[in-house]
């Protein structure tokens, strides 16, 4: 049997013993079948059942609830959606643009309130998110995306530039010139919110099959092993691992982040620090890092840099990459000297999904009586609220706000086939890495990672 609390820092601190919920039994019948039980499929299990208590929704799920991205990220609840505003351009207007990103600031409170209402438990925690520069290359990114922000008519109150000694207050971090703070933003622990989600949407009346594999979706059902589950609409909530169903081997691209978490760091260790907020944090760098602070006094810090494995392969053996953690383990050292010697107790990892345009999506084809909501690469905790609440309304034939916002029934074209993918998605990584050195040793700007974002469509 699975060692679920093995997956993560996460799965291991759930207080959860993940004893799987029963599989399908037999062949059956729904209205609506969600495939996946991650925060996509049950959000919208959620808002279905409050839109419409008589729908009879069924959830299925490869292994436990929780145990894909929503049980394994970063811990961050965050306003950011993944896709840059000038691709965002791309398919929608100038306003589409604006209430999309409006719409996600709402996203984060609103998850805030779906928590204390149903009383989950999960270290929900409104902080703030910070992005310092940590020299003079980053500096002028940071300033250059507060301007950026002015031109789309957000203000201080969305997006706010500190100074050195501001931005240190927050976050102590190792020759900080400044950061962007944003107050839309909130921490959170991964596995306790999805399966705290997971027993409200059982308790309306919504059963999750797990340990129940969907072998196809076609239209009007899902096959599992157990026989087909016969639904008018079927949801397809299985972001990374999509790309093992039939015939969706290009729909997206999985790339692995990794996480390091330190064990509880004493209260000692925390006044030298001299780390007060529960914001959640990055750096400007171009190959992402991103931290946070958990409620039981760890630090989790996670990055990209493991490579992109051919096929689109998802296997549990590219969780671990030791050269990623060391470098990870530098990285902490490097930007918290005072938690450099702080022991790595756990780490993991999981893959994110990247469609061809970095443009995420949601929709609903009702002719084929299928729905999906996908692509987050590595922004989904928030943005699987929207996507559910999103997907209710479509479902449901609601005509709302929600169902209006831009990124609704977007459809991004296949990535290229192989070996292409590998050496582009392989390539962008180096160059990224190798932008992020030019920009230390210079000081300046490297047109590197401009040059890999136009190579990667992003
Ligand atoms: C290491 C890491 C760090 C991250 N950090 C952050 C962060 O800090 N903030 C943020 O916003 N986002 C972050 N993300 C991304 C975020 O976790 C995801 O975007 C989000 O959880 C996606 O939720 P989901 O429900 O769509 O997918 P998942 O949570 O992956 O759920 C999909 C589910 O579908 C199931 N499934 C797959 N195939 C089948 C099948 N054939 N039949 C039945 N079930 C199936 C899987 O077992 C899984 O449970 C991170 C991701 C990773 C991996």
């Amino acid at each position: 049997m699975t060692d679920y609390r093995a997956i993560s820092m996460w799965h291991d601190t759930a207080g959860d013993d993940f004893s799987p919920r029963p599989s399908l039994g037999g062949p059956t019948d729904v209205d609506v079948a969600v495939v996946g039980a991650g925060y996509t499929g049950l959000w919208t299990a959620y808002y279905l059942k409050k839109a419409d208590p008589s729908l009879r929704v069924a959830v299925v799920e490869r292994e436990v609830a929780g145990f894909g991205g929503s049980g394994r990220h970063g811990g961050w609840c965050s306003a950011r959606f993944a896709t840059p505003r000038e691709k965002m351009e791309a398919v929608a207007d100038r306003q589409g643009v604006i209430d999309m990103q409006r719409a996600m600031f709402d996203t984060v409170y609103e998850v805030g309130r779906v928590v204390e209402s149903e009383g989950i438990e999960c270290d929900f925690h409104l902080g703030g998110n910070l992005v310092f520069a940590t020299n003079r290359a980053q500096i002028g990114t940071v300033r250059d995306k507060v301007l950026n922000e002015r031109t789309w008519g957000f203000g201080e109150e969305d997006f706010r530039l500190l100074g050195s000694d501001e931005a240190r207050e927050y976050v102590p971090v190792e020759g900080a010139l400044g950061a962007i703070y944003c107050p839309h933003s909130a921490r959170v622990h991964p596995t306790k919110l999805a399966r705290g989600l997971a027993r409200v949407v059982e308790a309306q009346g919504v059963p999750i099959y797990e340990s129940t594999p969907a072998l196809d979706i076609t239209r009007g059902g899902v096959d599992t092993p157990a026989g087909r589950m016969k639904a008018e609409v079927v949801v397809r909530a299985t972001e990374s691992y999509t790309v093992d169903l039939p015939g969706m081997r290009r729909s997206l691209v999985p790339v692995y982040s990794l996480m390091i978490a330190t064990e509880p760091l004493g209260d000692e260790v925390w006044r030298e620090l001299g780390w007060t907020s529960h914001a959640t944090w990055a750096d400007a760098r171009h190959l992402i890092i991103y931290a946070a602070r958990t409620a039981d006094g760890r630090i989790a810090l996670g990055g990209r840099g493991t490579p992109y494995h051919l096929g689109s392969r998802i296997d549990a053996a590219y969780e671990q990459d030791p050269a990623v953690f060391a470098m990870l383990k530098n990285v902490l050292g490097g930007l918290l000297p005072a938690a450099a010697a702080a022991r790595v107790s756990h780490t993991w990892g999981g893959p994110v999904a990247i469609p061809r345009d970095w443009t995420t999506s949601t929709g609903y084809d009702r002719a084929a009586g299928l729905a999906w909501a996908d692509g987050y690469v590595g922004n989904g905790v928030s943005t699987t609220n929207l996507a559910g609440r999103t997907l209710a309304d479509l479902i449901t034939g609601a005509d709302t706000a929600l169902t209006k916002l831009s990124w609704v029934n977007h459809r991004s074209r296949r990535w290229e086939p192989e070996p292409l993918r590998w050496l582009g998605v392989n390539l962008a990584t180096k160059m990224m890495v190798s932008a992020d050195r030019v920009e230390v040793r210079t000081g300046r700007r490297s047109n590197r990672a401009a040059l890999t974002q136009r190579l990667i469509g992003r």
